[in-house]
């Protein structure tokens, strides 16, 4: 198969963790039989630096003419006093939009070989953690209409949450396909006793749980399914959910798997091209050290050949390779044990790809 990956590094640690992804993935296209092309291109505060915008129109253009786009993580310190409408993770958001990235996929799975570094108590992580969060991710109330004012003297501020009946569908359709290739559960994660929108969210779900008898349906209100990714994680499959419940329980539920250094991530596009990401930032307090963890990043590149490239077996064998350095008991600093051995971001990468 021949395939053309926009790569786009950003900053910080996203220049080295992209580096060790791509090594895997020329192991897996040699192994194979297949061609992976990349293309280069600039975002965030690198390319503000050379072009004076976080996206430019190039890197647009490079990604729309792509099978996937493939990225590190933006943003920095360096770039704190840019102004607002110029700062990297802007670059992100455009590109986002640019692409009509309208799901984001966040598996959280708890490694048999980290469980110790998850927060929870080892008789929740026994009973196992695989979660995948569905979460809509160009809409909502981060889209929606604002204002801030002054009404009567006194300062006013709105924001509004606003959701038809299409955009409902196609990431609930998201949601069951992707229950469909696992546990065939989806949670609808909403807060239907008081706001509107949450009630039209059931009623298109409910509707659309008629095509799909094999997955069980159920509903939970967001402040309790806050309290049951901890109490009981082990009882979700896929969580449904709005942009803005999204963004906080996918970030809930990674943390309870240990380190935000393992967690991929996929957005998948309406315009077919999909872009993956380890769900972390740039992190400028140990960037251009070797010491980042990139297993995050190599596994967003399993998620591209399963979601982009429909290449299962190739996808299950980068995260075999993922596990079993793991289980080697090879770890970057992040995940290590609180007196054991640690090795650099390069070397973990080279484990994985020798593994494959
Ligand atoms: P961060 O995720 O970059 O870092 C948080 C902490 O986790 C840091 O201590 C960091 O060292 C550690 N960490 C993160 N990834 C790691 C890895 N792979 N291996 C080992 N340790 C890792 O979040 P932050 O510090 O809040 O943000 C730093 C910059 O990243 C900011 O400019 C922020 O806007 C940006 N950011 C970008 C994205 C993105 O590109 N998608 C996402 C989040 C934050």
């Amino acid at each position: 198969m021949n395939k053309t990956i926009a790569v786009t590094k950003g900053d910080g640690i996203g220049v080295e963790i992209v580096d060790e992804a791509l090594k895997v993935l020329d192991r897996v296209a040699e192994k194979f039989g297949h061609k992976f092309e990349y293309k280069y291109a600039l975002i965030g505060g690198a390319a503000y630096d050379k072009y004076h915008t976080p996206l430019p129109e190039e890197t647009l253009e490079i990604c729309k003419s792509s099978d996937a786009v493939f990225l590190g993580a933006v943003g920095g310190d360096k770039w704190d006093s840019v102004e607002p409408d110029l700062r990297p993770e802007k670059g992100l958001l455009a590109l986002r939009k640019g692409l009509g990235l309208y799901a984001n996929l966040r598996p959280a799975t708890i490694y048999e070989a980290l469980k110790s570094a998850s927060p929870l108590k080892d008789y929740i992580v026994e009973k196992g953690v695989d979660i995948l969060v569905v979460r809509e991710l160009i809409g909502g109330i981060y889209f929606g209409d604002r204002k801030t004012y002054v009404e009567d003297g006194v300062r006013t501020a709105y924001d509004v949450e606003k959701y038809n009946e299409n955009e409902i569908k196609r990431i609930s359709k998201m949601a069951f396909d992707s229950a469909m290739k696992r546990r065939k559960k989806v949670t609808l994660v909403d807060k239907a006793n008081v706001l509107d929108s949450s009630k039209l969210w059931r009623e298109v779900v409910k509707e659309m749980s008629k095509d799909y008898p094999e997955v069980e349906l159920d509903f939970m209100y967001v402040d309790n399914a806050s309290m049951q990714l901890i109490k009981n994680p082990s009882q979700f499959d896929v969580i449904l959910t709005n942009n803005i419940f999204g963004d906080i329980l996918s970030d809930e539920s990674s943390q309870i798997t240990g380190s935000i250094g393992m967690l991929p991530s996929a957005s998948i596009s309406e315009i077919g091209i999909h872009m993956y990401e380890p769900i972390h930032g740039s992190a400028p307090d140990i960037a251009g050290q070797d010491i980042a963890n990139p297993l995050a990043t190599i596994l967003s590149a399993a998620m591209m050949l399963r979601y982009s490239f429909d290449l299962e077996e190739e996808a299950v064998a980068i995260e075999n390779a993922v596990e079993k350095v793991l289980e080697e008991g090879i770890r970057t600093i992040d995940i290590k044990e609180p007196k054991g051995e640690y090795v650099k971001c390069s070397e973990i990468g080279t484990a994985v790809a020798e593994r494959i």
